[in-house]
């Protein structure tokens, strides 16, 4: 039986009809689970409406009410985050545990959003001219919309919301249409922490949702992640109609091993960090760059890890990697493993071959690895967001780095070496957003921000830390004089002491 899945506007399930629904799948069994309904402009229109009547009362309530809801908020996300992990595995298919960390790393957001007092704190100078004072405030933007990717349905909302909405403004939120549900659940576990009717929305849906939400006069700011062609598009779109936006887009990151790496280490993190979530994270190691003579040594081990990866649905206890999210995606990467092999690179496990620990109906694909591949083809060229990882050799350092650099993509990166001297000169020569040491998939942690450059990010401003509170908040700078009985008459000159 499929369950139907609804927007959340003015802090209730919306009761209308939908003209247009899509099919959410459970990616372990094929099945369809649910029908999500896809809002119309008009659709949008009313959850930007509740978001405007909310704005102005919220951003009135104090910071310390703010606070109080983001504390409960972090405690009953925290209690209920077994449930919405198990959401997110039957939509999306990462297994449990990877799906408890997804929920674990949007924790994180909103414990840093719960100190949004001091963050929002102006500068203050007293004395700036004779009896002049001179401080900033940070204003919230009003409404802004948040658009979401199918890869982490909680975690990449929890990087904007929290922030957004501390910060005194209301938020709509479209999410991804594949995996929809978690985002509802959050959204009532915001109203059970208290939030005002109408701070927090979601509408559900495709292009129609997106485009209505960036052409909103009353939307002040789009936050987006997703691919990079719909990112720029976004960007494009958003700053058209006046709006401020940052657009998260997509990646191929590469780690970098050299030959005086930890062989071992480097093994089992560029398994770990390409067959993840079945390789469906931005943050994922798609490429990595063997320095020589190392080469034939690491793909040996890698490959030899791989074979013990257990491919399977992710509620069973014992599984490592889950289903590819949809039937189209799981085509689309494997359509790569052809590809790859026409353009000439050796396939060193062939993940068509995968025994899985599940339903047949599955969107099953196992860990693929290609060696020898070079950039000229699309295997290195494209974002496969799937479990295919590739090896490209590099004859030196520089080589390496110039691989790096030259990729349009710039959304992490890492480099595996006991070289101390090696790894600073890497995290100053390249031009990569987030750079890992020893660590491959550098995600920072919530107090610093997140954010790609070149095509992986269009906008100024990262997610969260201390981008998103000046991302959602604009500086009003007031100066101010209280008259004392001595003022000094007119004065045409501009004031100099
Ligand atoms: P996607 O671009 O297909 O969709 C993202 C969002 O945009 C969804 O809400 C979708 O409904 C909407 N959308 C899709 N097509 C659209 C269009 N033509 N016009 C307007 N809106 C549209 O991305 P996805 O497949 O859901 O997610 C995977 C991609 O997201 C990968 O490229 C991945 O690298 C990227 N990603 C990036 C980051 C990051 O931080 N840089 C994080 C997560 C995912």
């Amino acid at each position: 039986m499929s369950t139907r899945i609804t927007h959340w506007i003015d802090g209730k399930p919306w009761s209308g009809v939908a003209g247009r629904t899509g099919e959410v799948y459970d990616p372990a069994t094929g099945a369809v689970s649910g029908l999500v309904d896809y809002a119309t402009a008009d659709d949008v229109d009313a959850a930007v409406a509740a978001a405007a009547r909310a704005f102005s009362s919220w951003w009135e309530s104090s910071v310390s009410q703010r606070t109080k809801i983001l504390f409960g908020l972090r405690e009953l996300v925290y209690a209920n985050r077994e449930r919405i992990a198990r959401v997110l595995t039957a939509e999306h298919g990462k297994v449990l545990d990877d799906a408890l960390g997804e929920v674990q790393r949007g924790l994180e957001v909103i414990e840093f959003a719960c100190g949004i007092g001091h963050l929002l704190k102006g500068g203050f100078t007293q004395n700036a001219s004779t009896q002049v004072d001179v401080y900033s405030v940070q204003a919230p933007l009003g409404v802004v919309g948040v658009i979401s990717p199918f890869n982490f349905p909680a975690m990449v909302p929890l990087w904007f919301t929290p922030i957004a909405i501390a910060c005194g403004n209301t938020v709509v939120l479209k999410p991804s249409e594949k995996d929809p549900s978690a985002p509802v659940l959050i959204a009532e576990l915001w109203a059970e922490a208290g939030l005002p009717e109408g701070v927090m929305n979601v509408v559900h849906g495709d292009k129609t949702a997106v485009d209505a939400l960036l052409a909103h006069p009353d939307v002040r700011a789009v936050s987006f992640v997703g691919s990079t062609p719909v990112a720029r598009y976004v960007y494009e779109t958003g700053t058209r109609h006046g709006k401020r936006v940052q657009a998260l887009g997509g990646a191929k990151n590469h780690m970098v091993v050299l030959p005086d790496a930890d062989l071992d280490l480097a093994a089992d993190a560029a398994v770990s960090a390409g067959f993840g979530s079945a390789g469906e994270r931005c943050m994922a190691i798609s490429a990595v760059v063997a320095v020589d003579p190392i080469g034939d040594e690491l793909v040996e081990r890698i490959a030899s890890r791989m074979a013990s990866i257990r491919v399977g649905d992710g509620r069973r206890p014992g599984s490592e990697m889950g289903p590819l999210v949809t039937r189209a995606h799981r085509d689309r990467v494997a359509s790569y493993l052809d590809a790859g092999v026409a353009a000439g690179a050796a396939l060193a496990v062939d993940g068509r071959r995968v025994s899985v620990d599940g339903s047949s109906g599955g969107f099953w694909l196992g860990p693929s690895l290609f060696d020898h591949v070079t950039p000229g083809m699309s295997i290195y060229s494209d974002e496969i967001f799937g479990p295919v990882l590739i090896v490209v050799r590099a004859h030196s350092y520089p080589a390496a780095v110039d691989l790096v650099n030259s990729n349009p993509y710039g959304n992490g990166t890492a480099i595996f070496t006991n070289d101390g001297g090696a790894a600073r000169s890497f995290q100053h020569d390249v031009e990569v957003g987030m750079v890992g040491i020893n660590v491959p998939i550098p995600v920072p942690v919530a107090y610093y921000s997140f954010g790609g450059w070149k095509a992986s990010l269009f906008g100024d401003a990262h997610a969260y830390g201390p981008d998103g509170v000046r991302f959602y908040t604009r500086t009003k700078a007031v100066t101010s004089r209280w008259l004392d009985p001595s003022h000094g008459g007119v004065n045409l000159g501009f004031p100099q002491l």
